[in-house]
This record gives C-alpha cells, structure tokens and sequence, in this order.
C-alpha cells in the first residue's frame, strides 16, 4: 500500500454525518492476488447503519433544496476530484478486487463518468403543463426528490457500482447510503473521503463497511426514513431483500444476475465478433453481470469462429492485476473457483469438449486458466447459471428462429449481443430478443448516457441515462383551481 501518492485515500473506518466512525471490530480486506491482507476495516453493526439512515435523513431537506445547479457543481467537483486521484484509486481497487489496473483506470474514470452525466442532467429535471378539463383550473406536473436512498452494491465493480447510483441520487435531491461489498469496501471508502474534499455536505453521502450484510440490509429495506432501495448483485439476495422492502412500500431498483447470449450469425464479420466476444467474456475475468455467458455460433461459420477464439484466447495473459500488460487477473476467491470448476466439469461429463484452460494455474490459486469448451447445449447448468469466470462455451445453431428461440430460453434478462451485418436480420433479432439491452455488433454497450438494467428476473430499474434520474424522482401533480374572474 505504499505505492499509494496520497496515503489518505485509504480509509478503514465507515462514514456517516460527515466524519469517520470505527467500531468495536474489524474485518480483514485482502489481495485475491495473493491473499495478503491490505487493510483491516471497521465492522459497523445494524446501529451504526441506524445512525447513517438518520445522518442521511437529517440532510435531505437541506439537499434537495439546494438550486441543481450547486449541487451540479459539487457533483462535478467530486468528479474531477475522482480523476485526479485515478491512479490512487484503480491501485486500490486492483488490490482489493483483483482486475488488472488498465481495467480498473476505466472503471474509475467510466465511474466518474456518471457524476458528470448526472451531474448535467440534474438542471433538466422538466416538469409539465397539462391542458386542463375546465377553464379555472392548470394541470401542473412537478417532479421532486424521491428522499433518503439507500444501496447494496457488490464486489465486482467496487467504484463504479456506487458512483452509478449515488450520482443519479444526488443530483435528483436525494441523500444516499451505501453499504458496499465486504470484499471491496476500500474503493468506497475512497469515494467518501473524495466526497468529503469536493464540499459534499453532512450526511449526504454516507457509506456503512460490514461484515453482517443481512443485518445492515434488513436496516436498509426495513427503515421508513428510506424511500429508494437500489441493489446490484445476486438474483436470489435481490429477491429477498425486495420482499423486505414491501413492509415500507419503498421504491426498488433491483439489477441482479443476466446470462448474456452472444449470437454470430453467418453473416457477422467474424474477427470483429472475436474482437466483441473477448471483451465481453474476459473482462474482469468474466466477472461481470453483462459478461457474454453463451456463444451461439451459426453452424456455417462454427468452426471458422472456433479456431479464431482459440488463437485470441492463447494470447491472453492471466497474473496479478498490478503486473505490466495482464488482461486477466485472479477470481475473488475460492467459492468463485469452485464454481466455475463445478459448472465445467458437469458440462464435460455431458459431453462438451475442452478445447483449452480448464483449470486453476495452480492447485490453491485464485488465477483460472482462460477456458474455451465447445458442443455446449442449453441445458446444461454452464449455460443456465451465470459462469462468473473466464470460460467461453460455445452452443451451435441452424436457423435465426432456433438462435432467437436459445437465446430467450433463460429466466434472465440483462445483456445480449448479436452480430450481423443484414439489417432486415438486425432489426428482426433485436425486437426479438427479451433483454434489457442489446449490442448489435458491439461487446460493449455500457455508458451513463444509456439505460442500462434488465427484463424478466434481471430486475427492473435503469441506470444511467434521463430514465435513471426519473429513478430518483417522485411526480407531483398540482391542480391550480379557482382560476375564473
Ligand atoms: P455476489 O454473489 O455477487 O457476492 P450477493 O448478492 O451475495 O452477490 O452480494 C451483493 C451484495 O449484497 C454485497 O454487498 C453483499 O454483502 C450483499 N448481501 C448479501 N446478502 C445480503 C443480505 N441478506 N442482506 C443484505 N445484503 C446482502
């Protein structure tokens, strides 16, 4: 930790009201890399996270009526504050979560990119005027801050996850607290103390750190002082705690788990489908809600397709994040291995065929050898539950309907890509498809100008975009009357 420039970036106590509070233990935050502990954080319990929802709550008023363009102005400054320490805090996050510092330089700046956006989207918050049924009266429609929000946020984008919401959270009026992943928790810490310098009031950005995940997220959902849940992570915790926010009717924005299909038509320009597919399988190690989960190759072009992954993938270099020119680094921990061990080896025995990887670099490392296996079918539970890994598994198919037809066959809804370059096929794949968001020719569509979130069990909500500040905001009509002389 001593390549940090600004040591001060490293925090190991949660933030509330404006001021750093440790608790009566700590947890152990550790490299994936090579398991050594790079800092031990305060374990803030259920009252803590009690004291957080109040701070929030006690800064709302103040917040929301704030003119949006000050607080455009303090979102900007944390913004440039965030990029100004980019190298500070990819190296953090690299340490606690793994993904080689390239990657997370885009996380960093791809997470402020969403305070910028909001940040100019926050003076655009338009009402309406409704023609009225009677003379005496106008119809005017006014959209306010929903009120406190709290988040869960997971551990595979440690920075951008958080900024991607509390970005849209405050710039609507909203105050926010956050309890991040217990295996990353650095990355949001950072952002506090980034939060703190930009001039970010008391108790409007709040971050609890613990390891009693249920009992801060049963104070979360449970809280009447939180109007808005937004939670990123598993389907099966985001079903839970949806339920527990039922009790208070609050607000939910749920983006949870995808099985992203990736469709290469017979038409599609195979090397830049390769190009596509490596990007969305690879990064992060695979470790991405979005990350391509299928391969759907078109019989005519499998085995050209096949033999061009292969060859990009043997010159894929897996080692250590902070490492020069690595493109994947370890997974997050052993019960991550183990999955991907699990779902590979079942699909084997059923008939898929390893073409390379297959297998941790060493007996009791994190690092997984980059995997490609061929002859997948839909039914296996590598292509029915989300890899999390670096393995590429490749179904093949005959006809557009057959593709449409695997593609849809999942309780998921997130991502998918196709590629084509017949526009009649482009546009009838595209409605097709029962996804949230769809690549065309592209591996990656995630941007703060765009909506990004899912369809069926994926979740609901949006991120990013005019539909991720509507998230935040709560319609009120005013009916002016007693207009008539
Ligand atoms: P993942 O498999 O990606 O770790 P999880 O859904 O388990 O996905 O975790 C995502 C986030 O949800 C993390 O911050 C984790 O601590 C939190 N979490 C896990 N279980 C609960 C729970 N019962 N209540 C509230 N938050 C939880």
């Amino acid at each position: 930790m001593t390549k940090l420039t600004d040591q001060s970036l490293l925090k190991k106590a949660s933030y509330w009201q404006g001021e750093w509070h440790d608790a009566d233990n700590c947890f152990d935050v550790t490299n994936p890399a090579n398991g050594d502990v790079i800092a031990k954080v305060a374990n803030s319990s259920a009252d803590d996270a009690e004291k957080a929802v109040a701070a929030a709550h006690r800064a709302f008023n103040a917040w929301a009526a704030r003119p949006a363009a000050e607080r455009a102005e303090l979102l900007l400054r944390w913004q440039q504050l965030l990029l100004e320490h980019q190298d500070d805090l990819a190296l953090l996050l690299t340490l606690e979560q793994g993904k080689p510092l390239a990657e997370a330089k885009g996380e960093i700046a791809y997470g402020a990119g969403y305070l910028q956006w909001f940040a100019e989207e926050a003076k655009r918050v338009y009402g309406d005027t409704i023609p009225a049924k009677t003379d005496d009266q106008r119809i005017i429609v006014i959209k306010q801050p929903v009120g406190v929000v709290a988040a869960v946020t997971p551990w595979n984008f440690p920075n951008a996850m958080i900024a991607r919401k509390a970005a849209a959270a405050l710039a609507a009026g909203c105050t926010f607290v956050v309890k991040p992943a217990q295996l990353t928790p650095l990355s949001a810490l950072a952002m506090a103390e980034l939060a703190d310098r930009a001039g970010i009031p008391a108790g409007v950005f709040n971050v609890i750190t613990s390891t009693d995940a249920k009992a801060i997220g049963e104070v979360l959902t449970e809280d009447k002082r939180v109007a808005k849940f937004s939670f990123t992570g598993s389907t099966k915790i985001g079903k839970q705690l949806a339920k527990q926010c039922a009790g208070t009717v609050k607000r939910v924005s749920l983006e949870l788990g995808g099985n992203a299909p990736f469709i290469v038509f017979d038409d599609a320009d195979l090397d830049a489908a390769i190009d596509g597919l490596m990007a969305s399988k690879f990064r992060n190690a695979g470790q991405t809600c979005v990350c391509t989960n299928r391969i759907l190759v078109q019989q005519k072009v499998l085995a050209a397709f096949t033999e061009k992954l292969l060859k990009a993938i043997g010159k894929l270099k897996l080692g250590d994040g902070t490492a020069d020119n690595v493109d994947i680094g370890p997974l997050i921990n052993h019960d991550a291995c183990d999955k991907v061990d699990k779902l590979l080896n079942e699909a084997l025995a059923l008939g898929a065929k390893l073409q390379c990887g297959g297998k941790r670099q060493a007996a009791d490392s994190l690092f997984y050898l980059p995997t490609l296996i061929t002859g997948v079918n839909n039914d296996m539970a590598v292509a029915q539950q989300e890899i999390f890994g670096p393995v590429a598994a490749i179904q093949s198919f005959d006809t557009d309907a057959e593709a449409i037809a695997l593609a849809n066959a999942t309780d998921s809804g997130l991502a998918a890509y196709f590629y084509s370059r017949d526009i009649g096929r482009v546009w009838r794949v595209a409605e097709a498809l029962q996804y949230g968001m769809v690549g065309i020719n592209e591996g990656m569509v995630s941007n703060p100008a765009a909506p990004f979130g899912g369809v069926k069990q994926s979740g609901y909500g949006r991120e990013g975009s005019k539909y991720g500040l509507a998230d935040y905001l709560d319609i009120k009509y005013l009916c002016l009357g007693g207009l008539a002389d």
